[in-house]
């Protein structure tokens, strides 16, 4: 019976999917990171193992790996945390979970420009330390969302939901980058493409999903925000390391921009304290995707690719290298 290690807790329709065809499974439940020796353990007795984002699975380990292990099922979208190549030279073959989290992550990031621009969270310790007594008309202003300009970074699924969010929801109107350009959303959503530096000069809200690789490591970093409008916001739910963190305190403390919204930091699950200090900062620990959908599509994606792979079929989300 082929035995499938599974690093975290998850959604239990893909492990139902996985002891259905035969699979043994063991999940880890202790609530806790694996380290290096406990992974390697895994790698060299499993056939199969479902990985997390924060779990680093580098040349080292994976040159440890039994020869029996066909398949890193990685429960994410992004797979910047596996060594692919080096899993491609021992025939592993590496998943993630395409397109199941776009809504979501669109949404938080959302969530993230409206509650920046209205001051919500400022305006919510406002009040709970008790400094409201009485309407005060030039109290927390801002300027509506509808008409200001959106610059996204990364128009795949994720950006193309945020445009759409944009443009049909307030009409704010569109710039983005994308190393693809795409006619068909200029078309829809009236948008116009520009490389890094226009869309970062004319946009009110600057939003990042990319891929963290790297051409896109420090894709932010102190020369871009010097670029960006002192009124901009800056939101990112990509990848920590795709904003230069220590040039972003920079460029807060400078007040080169308004603000910024991060589900994901540079050092992750560490975060600079400096952020802390700043009002007009929305940190979130890196729950842009968690909602209940996208947790059950994950679960069964994860395990639908490790049985396609045992069944000598193509996973849905076989990852592939240039
Ligand atoms: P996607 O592959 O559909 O889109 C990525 C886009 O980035 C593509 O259009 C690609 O052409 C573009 N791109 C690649 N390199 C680029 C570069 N150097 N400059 C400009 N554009 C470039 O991926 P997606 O589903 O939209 O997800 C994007 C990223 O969001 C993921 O890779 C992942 O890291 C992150 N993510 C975060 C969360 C979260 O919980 N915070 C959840 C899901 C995904």
């Amino acid at each position: 019976m082929p035995k499938v290690y599974i690093c975290d807790v998850i959604e239990e329709n893909g492990i139902a999917s996985l002891k259905q065809k035969g699979f043994e499974v063991e999940i880890n439940k202790s609530g806790k990171d694996l380290d290096f020796e406990n992974l390697q353990k895994i790698f060299s007795s499993c056939d199969a193992v479902v990985t997390m984002v924060y779990n680093k699975i580098d040349a080292k380990l994976i040159k440890s790996a039994s020869k029996k292990l066909k398949v890193i099922s990685n429960y994410a979208v992004g797979f910047d945390n596996i060594d692919v190549k080096e899993a491609q030279k021992r025939k592993i073959v590496v998943t993630n979970t395409p397109g199941v989290a776009s809504e979501s992550v669109a949404e938080h990031a959302f969530s993230l420009i409206i509650a920046l621009n209205k001051h919500l969270f400022e305006a919510d310790r406002f009040v709970r330390s008790g400094k409201f007594s009485r309407f005060d008309p030039n109290l927390f202003l801002s300027n509506q969302l509808w008409g200001q300009t959106i610059g996204i970074i990364g128009l795949g699924r994720i950006g193309m939901f945020v445009g759409q969010i944009a443009y049909g929801g307030f009409r704010m109107k569109i710039t983005y980058f994308d190393v693809k350009r795409s006619e068909d959303f200029e078309l829809v959503c009236n948008a116009q493409y520009g490389d890094v530096e226009s869309v970062i000069k004319r946009a009110d809200i600057v939003t990042i999903h990319v891929p963290l690789l790297p051409s896109t490591h420090h894709l932010i970093g102190r020369r871009e925000l010097k670029l960006m409008k002192n009124s901009a916001f800056l939101i990112n739910t990509s990848r920590g390391p795709v904003v230069d963190e220590e040039a972003l305190i920079w460029a807060l403390m400078e007040k080169k921009i308004a603000g910024v919204g991060l589900d994901v930091f540079e050092h992750e699950p560490a975060v600079s304290r400096e952020l802390f200090a700043f009002e007009n900062v929305i940190l979130t620990p890196h729950i842009a995707s968690a909602t209940y959908e996208t947790r059950e599509k994950m679960s069964e994606i994860t395990a639908q690719n490790i049985i396609d792979v045992f069944e000598g079929k193509d996973p849905v989300g076989l990852v592939k290298t240039d």
